[in-house]
């Protein structure tokens, strides 16, 4: 079979098709899976043509160690040109001194943003994992918790919401070296001023894990932690809308060791073709357009909140202020783990989570991605209902599945098919 060459023309599907028919029909059937099921996973979204072309073009080929005007590869005048961009677009965007567009990852950025700031063994104060903490914020299976001393602070049973006296009381105890306020469930703005004033008082950097609410910050929809978190890590690919990749922002003191944490103590050669789809990403960001996706995506997660309330469902913290939103499925009659499996079986991907309470496992849902797609709070009382009616019934799933694609066949996600 004759391999095209590879500047001839951009990347389609038709040249993959001709030249590999095998993964041709595995991308051609996750398009369709993504187009004809509901994404309620919180981390997910679409992002545009604009981004996957960037991600797609030759960029991808280009080798660039270092940073702008300091590579270790000759020819990378053009990747300069679209670096420099991501970071000038990051910074006015976030109204950030500095900004490094390079982590691979939301874990790499963080994994940076230790590195900039702490040494091996020193004790850090987090989110304990069983209350939403991510697996960078002290987890055993993770580097965070072989290599640093977390200590876990956590949420109110009762109420859900960040116990501020207890982080103050554990700061005051453990004096840690850095404190980090960040989570993959919590349903409520972080209160930053507050983690800011226990770091200042006990002595600790304040990082702040922004890698879900960045693209509500990015919208104006939630409160930047910029003007508080020494270090700022976030990801580009979850509200944010771009490609998948992480990104640090930080003052002009910090900017250094930053940059020497990401490259050369964590990592390689960037990714040119990503640094690029970034830039693309914080362009879109930066329109009028994307305030209003931003203000429709919390009001479409309050709707659902509120639907899922009337379903039955019981709702941590009684709503949300974000993009997602967790639940406990037991007055359904069905535990998280069960309940995953059958919205999963009718065409509705979301995730189990750890809610406040030991042992308890629930849901947690978004709403970023179905936001792209065009829905609005009609179609989030609809995605209750159907949620509701596949979690209560295993025979349920087919029906459920024939309406989730009948809603989906009205927003398609990926425009022109
Ligand atoms: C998603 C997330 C990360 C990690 O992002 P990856 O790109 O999956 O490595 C880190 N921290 C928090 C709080 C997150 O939600």
């Amino acid at each position: 079979m004759p391999v095209a060459h590879p500047l001839e023309s951009p990347p389609s599907a038709d040249v993959l098709g001709r030249q590999d028919p095998e993964l041709a029909e595995i991308l051609r059937a996750e398009r369709e899976r993504q187009s004809t099921t509901l994404q309620l996973i919180a981390a997910e979204n679409f992002s545009s043509p604009a981004v996957l072309a960037a991600l797609g073009s030759p960029l991808a080929n280009k080798y660039a160690e270092g940073y702008p005007g300091a590579r270790h590869h000759g020819g990378c005048e053009l990747v300069d040109m679209a670096e420099r961009t991501a970071v000038e677009r990051a910074k006015a965007l976030f109204g950030a001194a500095h900004a490094n567009v390079q982590p691979h990852s939301g874990s790499s950025a963080v994994l940076a943003a230790y590195a900039a700031l702490l040494r091996p063994g020193d004790t850090v104060l987090a989110l304990g994992l069983p209350h939403g903490g991510h697996l960078t914020h002290g987890s055993p299976a993770n580097f965070s918790g072989r290599w640093f001393d977390f200590v876990g602070y956590g949420v109110d049973p009762e109420s859900g919401l960040i116990d501020h006296e207890q982080v103050r009381a554990l700061a005051r105890a453990h004096r840690p070296k850095a404190i980090v306020c960040g989570s993959i469930s919590y349903p409520r703005h972080m209160d930053y001023a507050a983690f800011r004033a226990v770091a200042d008082e006990v002595g600790a950097y304040l990082i702040a894990d922004a890698a879900h609410p960045i693209g509500l910050v990015a919208g104006g929809a939630a409160p930047s932690p910029v003007p508080y978190a020494d270090v700022v890590c976030a990801t580009t690919h979850k509200v944010l809308r771009g490609p998948r990749g992480g990104m640090l922002l930080c003052g002009s003191e910090l900017a250094q060791r930053v940059d020497r944490a990401v490259f050369p103590f964590t990592q390689g050669g960037a990714q040119m073709n990503t640094v690029a789809a970034k830039a693309v990403a914080f362009g879109e960001a930066a329109a009028p357009a994307f305030a209003g996706y931003a203000r429709q995506v919390v009001a479409n997660a309050r709707t659902l909140a509120r639907c899922l309330t009337a379903e039955g469902f019981t709702v941590t913290t009684g709503g949300t202020d974000t993009h997602l939103l967790t639940v406990d499925p037991a007055p359904l009659g069905v535990d998280g783990r069960t309940a995953r499996g059958r919205l999963a079986a009718a065409g509705v991907f979301l995730d189990t989570c750890a809610l406040p309470g030991p042992g308890v496992r629930g849901l947690r849902l978004g709403t970023a991605a179905v936001t792209t797609q065009g829905m609005g709070e009609t179609e989030m009382a609809r995605i209750a209902a159907l949620s509701a009616a596949a979690a209560r019934d295993e025979s349920a799933a087919l029906r459920v599945r024939g309406e989730v694609r009948e809603l989906t066949g009205r927003f398609p996600p990926h425009p022109g098919g």
